[in-house]
């Protein structure tokens, strides 16, 4: 017969090596063998994995493995929702997004890139505010404090090196 090896037949070494081959193959195989150092290494590397797997025992499950489980499962459930609680003001921000749009997305990379803590100038806002609406006013004034925020959430710590 031709090398298995060779011939990229190794699933009948595979077969022979998990006893599984019987027959003509069988002794085919065998003869083959004789001359064929390649492949009797291959089938006794074959045997080694089979017999280790043959003397691995999988190690019984404790009687409170499922409670054990469960238990973990609950605590990094509680975890999530801790973090999602101290994240409040993140929902309140997207909610806001589709209303300041990019706009207030580059007003606070502005507000970021400024070296010392920023703060708009009074004088120019009140420009800005004389003509609108109460309501709007409120409106602008609601969405630098959530800028306000978000740049605080962003710098929680002032004494960090600065890039
Ligand atoms: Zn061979």
């Amino acid at each position: 017969m031709k090398c298995p090896l060779e011939t990229r037949e190794e699933r009948v070494l595979v077969a022979y090596s998990s006893r599984t081959l019987d027959g003509g193959d069988k002794e085919l195989l065998e003869a083959h063998l004789q001359s064929c150092s390649a492949c009797r290494e291959f089938v006794r590397g074959q045997r080694e994995v089979w017999e280790a797997l043959d003397g691995w025992e999988a190690a019984p499950v404790s009687a409170d493995f499922d409670r054990r489980l469960y238990a973990r499962m609950q605590r990094e459930v509680s975890w999530w929702q801790r973090m999602r609680g101290r994240m409040g003001l993140v929902p309140v921000y997207r909610a806001l997004l589709p209303v300041t749009t990019l706009a207030a997305l580059v007003l606070a990379a502005v507000l970021l890139e400024r070296p010392s803590p920023p703060r708009v100038p009074p004088q120019p806002v009140t420009a800005q505010v004389e003509g609108l609406q109460p309501d709007q006013v409120v409106h602008a004034l609601d969405e630098m404090e959530v800028l306000d925020q978000f740049n605080h959430m962003m710098k929680p710590d002032s004494s960090t090196p600065r890039m």
